[in-house]
């Protein structure tokens, strides 16, 4: 159906407020129409119009366990016998099929409508996850696949089977299987031009140098990056809540990405969502206050520079002619946005999904 949504656009690559209408036709933006007012009783809704937030890293297997205790990195979730890798073990696969689609809901319901997920369990996980995406229908996933727990080699028929369910590989990270394996397992990957994607530096720096030197097409976390490492010019996803849960980032300084920004693309992901809700308005407000106090910069991260990290920014990402109408309207009269002038700070720093007045969502397809 086309409609028409009204108000402060964030328009662009560059997020430019303008005031005026979005025009959407067969679920793509037709026209943007800049107009001095907006007649709020000629759009489906009006208020703050930006794109739709994208998650580029989570876990929604862990959604099986909830608020679980403060502890280290390892014990939570190294492979594995971490705490998440023997309750996926022990789950039955409707609890974590059901488990998930609860989370792609709240996903939707916070302004998210694409998410890049890494997913344990090999061909079978894989599976359990295209069950929940096909029922929530309008939210889009990255599935990066990897083989089943607890293995420590390949074997050649779980890699292709899951390379034919996933859009590519999620890796623990460099030094969770050995070497060769994981060389052999990214070859086949990029061979058939899948996506790869590596978990790195989120405790401490020894394993980063291996990953960037099996170029994947993104690095998780880079919590204790150095200057030079940042400098490989990977794209980086950082997760600053997870990190403060587990204690590997609680200074503040880590992720460095302030440093990271002026050097790379840096995409936001909220992470396991044992550790954390799939909100990604408390992801910004956090990145923003605690890290990088450039509202503009964290917005960008949370939308636009993730679909550059997976490759869909010509489809999605920001509100520009011929992409897919991706959006969402926030309230800009709610009792908490009342008033509100710098609409990018109010977004990134003091929205929430409560505010939300409309999501919109263009179709999966290209
Ligand atoms: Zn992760």
């Amino acid at each position: 159906m086309d409609y028409v949504v009204g108000g402060r656009i964030l328009n662009g690559s560059d997020f430019n407020v303008i005031t005026g209408y979005v025009h959407v036709e067969s679920g793509r933006i037709a026209e943007i129409e800049e107009r001095s007012n907006v007649k709020p009783d000629t759009c489906r809704a009006s208020g703050i119009i930006m794109p739709a937030l994208i998650n580029a890293h989570t876990h929604l297997g862990d959604s099986i366990i909830k608020d679980v205790p403060f502890s280290s990195l390892d014990r939570l979730v190294k492979p594995p016998h971490g705490l998440k890798h023997r309750a996926l073990r022990d789950a039955a696969p409707k609890v974590l099929i059901e488990a998930m689609r609860r989370s792609l809901l709240d996903a939707l319901a916070s302004g998210t409508t694409m998410l890049a997920d890494f997913r344990e369990g090999g061909v079978v996980g894989a599976n359990a996850l295209k069950t929940a995406i096909d029922s929530v229908k309008k939210v889009q996933v990255m599935i990066l696949g990897r083989p089943g727990n607890g293995r420590d080699y390949i074997v050649e028929d779980e890699i292709d089977t899951i390379l034919d369910i996933a859009h590519g590989l999620g890796v623990s990270g460099s030094r969770d299987v050995s070497s060769s394996s994981l060389m052999a397992m990214i070859d086949k990957a990029q061979t058939r031009g899948k996506f790869v994607a590596m978990h790195a530096g989120e405790k401490d720096e020894s394993d980063i140098d291996a990953a960037i030197a099996l170029n994947p097409d993104c690095l998780i976390h880079m919590t204790y990056a150095s200057k030079h490492q940042i400098e490989s010019g990977i794209p980086i996803v950082v997760c600053p809540r997870s990190n403060l849960v587990t204690g590997v980032g609680s200074s503040f300084r880590h992720p460095p990405i302030a440093q990271m920004v002026q050097t790379t693309i840096v995409g936001l992901g909220t992470d396991n969502v044992m550790l954390n809700s799939l909100n990604m308005f408390a992801e910004m407000e956090f990145t923003s206050k605690a890290f990088l106090r450039d509202d503009r910069k964290v917005l960008e991260m949370a939308t636009l520079n993730n679909a550059r990290i997976l490759g869909i920014a010509d489809e999605i990402g920001s509100i520009d002619l011929g992409k897919k109408a991706n959006l969402l309207v926030i309230n800009d009269r709610s009792n908490n946005l009342f008033g509100t002038k710098n609409i990018i700070s109010s977004v990134v720093r003091r929205a929430r999904p409560d505010d939300i007045a409309l999501l919109t969502h263009g179709g999966r397809g290209a």
